[in-house]
């Protein structure tokens, strides 16, 4: 295994965070076999990815050729075993359930050479439960990557228990070949970023809970007292309070009261108050 020559990748799973996987590797110059279950996310990621290279070139980032390039690299595929053919690196961003995961890495794997490196982009499911279904879960690790894909720096590359040293240090090499900062974490629920992330804004909710400060209060003492570019609970409405509300269960049930999901998280989920997607979480994103 070689980060640098890595030339063929899959992607599969072609969703908010796969076709950015796909952006990041085509621009590279790594040829990019884009695979959904659904084709019209195929589609729809294709268009989006051209629709960013678009921007970086209308905001003179990207050159018409690199624009060009890239996108002659990502093609779309229609079968998970069309998009595995000849590559080096499966990259899977399916959604995040432990058992389609797994379904997943237990089809890769026979018909792969030795060399292909196996990441899944999980953002908070152990790493060692997905790469105990594949056939060769020494070559499996994490990647978990952040939204949107092609400007966010951090890449965290996640060591499971049964990861060999190659391919923890392919990934890392990938990380940096892509433009990425890795970090390395051992699997540990909630890994780095989003075990610290997440209790920052659970404590947030509690405050804001029991009257401490306004949410926009809260978030400004965030924003201008540590130079956070965004406060805590305008990054829940962001990500959606039912996907904040699943992920604290989950760290809940593994790591203790700390993740405790409080009362307002859990009442206005109920409520179909789920952040910017629904139009209004902490704040109202109507107007
Ligand atoms: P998404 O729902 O936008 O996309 C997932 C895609 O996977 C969908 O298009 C779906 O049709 C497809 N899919 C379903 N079953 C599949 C299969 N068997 N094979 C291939 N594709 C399949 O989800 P997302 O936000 O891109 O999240 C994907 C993964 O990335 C999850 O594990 C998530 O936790 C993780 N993640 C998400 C974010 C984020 O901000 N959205 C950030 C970091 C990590």
């Amino acid at each position: 295994m070689n980060a640098q020559e890595i030339q063929r990748a899959a992607v599969l799973g072609a969703g908010t965070m796969g076709h950015g996987i796909a952006q990041v590797l085509g621009m590279q110059g790594i040829r990019v076999q884009l695979f959904d279950v659904n084709a019209d996310a195929v589609e729809a990621g294709i268009a989006k990815i051209a629709a960013n290279l678009q921007k970086g070139v209308d905001r003179g980032k990207v050159t018409q050729e690199a624009r060009d390039a890239t996108t002659a690299l990502i093609t779309g595929e229609t079968s998970m075993q069309g998009a595995c053919e000849g590559v080096e690196l499966v990259i899977e961003a399916a959604p995040e359930i432990m058992d389609l995961k797994r379904s997943i890495f237990e089809a890769l794997g026979g018909d792969l050479g030795p060399e292909v490196l196996l990441a899944t982009n999980t953002s908070s499911l152990p790493i060692s439960d997905i790469a105990s279904a594949a056939k060769h879960p020494e070559r499996v690790v994490g990647m978990h990557f952040f939204n949107p894909v092609h400007i966010m720096k951090l890449l965290e590359v996640v060591r499971a228990e049964q990861s060999s040293e190659e391919a923890v240090a392919c990934a890392m090499a990938l990380g940096e070949r892509i433009g990425k900062e890795p970090i390395l974490v051992t699997d540990s629920p909630g890994f780095a970023s989003s075990r610290l992330g997440v209790v920052i804004g659970l404590e947030a909710m509690r405050m804001f809970e029991s009257g401490v400060a306004s949410a926009e209060d809260i978030d400004k003492a965030m924003k201008l007292g540590y130079g956070f570019p965004m406060g805590p609970l305008e990054l829940t409405d962001l990500v959606g309070l039912d996907v904040r509300l699943s992920i604290a269960e989950y760290l809940h049930s593994e790591l203790g009261e700390t993740f405790a999901p409080p009362r307002v998280l859990r009442d206005k989920v109920a409520a179909g108050e789920l952040g910017k997607k629904s139009g209004k979480g902490f704040y109202d994103w109507t107007k």
